[in-house]
């Protein structure tokens, strides 16, 4: 077996989490899952390895994420591994979506996310150690019309994922971004926002989607089990990738649109060009 590592992973009431909370805790480390209600931090406890910790917290609380993780450091720590996972997606026509929603889209899916990895990384930096793992989706590649706020938000958290990796390089600090394509999870199920309809001008383009998105729930091609065992080779790698898709869907979608954006680049490349100097 691997060295055992002190895993800590936000959102572990269902989905991506959980599974991967599962897998770990089978494999021997000891995992944090953060949730939102105190039953599920009850239920989560109980698990008979006695290695599950759970955290009340909501990521939407900025005060508290430093509260919570300065705790687990001190309490149970060493942090080995942050997963920031908890997320969800919000789905509407832009121009039907308040942008109170892309706000909390952000709030939860960026700002959540980038506000636990700054608490951690004074604790990751002095260890000269740790893995910081943001679950970001192939909709932080790939777009398609009523996602927007959430493919904004994704392509947010790859870039700031990027961007880390090459910033925490020299203190032996990795940064994998996940990009999982479509999972039977709560995801687009019990867990999204759905901005309600109002320009019937989108209903051509948009009902259609959103009506697949409704039936595919629960059906979805991906196995979150499958996922998390992926994620675990990677934080038991000695040199995990910075990037990782998960999925034929999201390896197929996302290799169109790297050639497509190749092909465009290509057949602009006179007009890019031609501003130097
Ligand atoms: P899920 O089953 O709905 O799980 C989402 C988790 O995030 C739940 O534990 C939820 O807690 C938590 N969460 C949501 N908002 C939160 C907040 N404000 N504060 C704290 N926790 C919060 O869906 P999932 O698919 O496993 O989602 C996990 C991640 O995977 C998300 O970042 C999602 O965007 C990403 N992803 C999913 C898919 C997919 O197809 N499933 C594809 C690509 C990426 P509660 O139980 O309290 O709601």
């Amino acid at each position: 077996m691997n060295r055992t590592r002190t895993i800590l992973i936000t959102g572990v009431s269902s989905g991506f989490g959980q599974a991967l909370a599962e897998a770990a805790l089978a494999a021997g480390h000891r995992v944090i899952g953060t949730v939102r209600q105190a039953s599920t931090a009850t239920a989560f406890e109980a698990h008979e390895s006695g290695n599950a910790h759970a955290r009340q917290l909501d990521l939407t609380d900025t005060p508290a994420i430093a509260k919570v993780v300065r705790d687990i450091e001190k309490t149970l720590g060493p942090i080995d591994v942050l997963v920031n996972n908890a997320g969800y997606g919000h789905e509407g026509i832009l121009e039907e979506s308040p942008t109170e929603e892309m706000r909390r889209q952000f709030e939860v899916n960026v700002f959540g996310a980038v506000e636990m990895i700054q608490v951690l990384l004074p604790f990751f930096r002095e260890r000269r150690s740790g893995h910081i793992i943001n679950i970001t989706s192939m909709g932080g590649f790939i777009t398609m019309p009523g996602i927007a706020y959430y493919c904004g938000s994704k392509f947010a958290l790859e870039g700031i994922s990027d961007t880390l990796s090459k910033e925490l390089a020299p203190f032996n600090i990795r940064v994998t971004a996940v990009a999982p394509g479509s999972f039977r999870t709560d995801w687009a199920g019990r867990s999204m926002r759905r901005s309600p309809r109002q320009i019937s001008d989108y209903d051509e383009l948009f009902e259609p989607v959103r009506r697949a998105r409704q039936e595919k729930s629960g059906k979805q091609l991906g196995n979150p089990a499958k996922a998390a065992k992926a994620m675990l080779d990677i934080i038991e790698s000695d040199a995990p990738p910075t990037h990782l898709l998960l999925g034929s869907d999201a390896l197929g979608l996302v290799r169109n649109r790297l050639s497509e954006m190749a092909r465009e680049i290509d057949a602009w490349e006179a007009l890019t060009v031609s501003t130097d100097g």
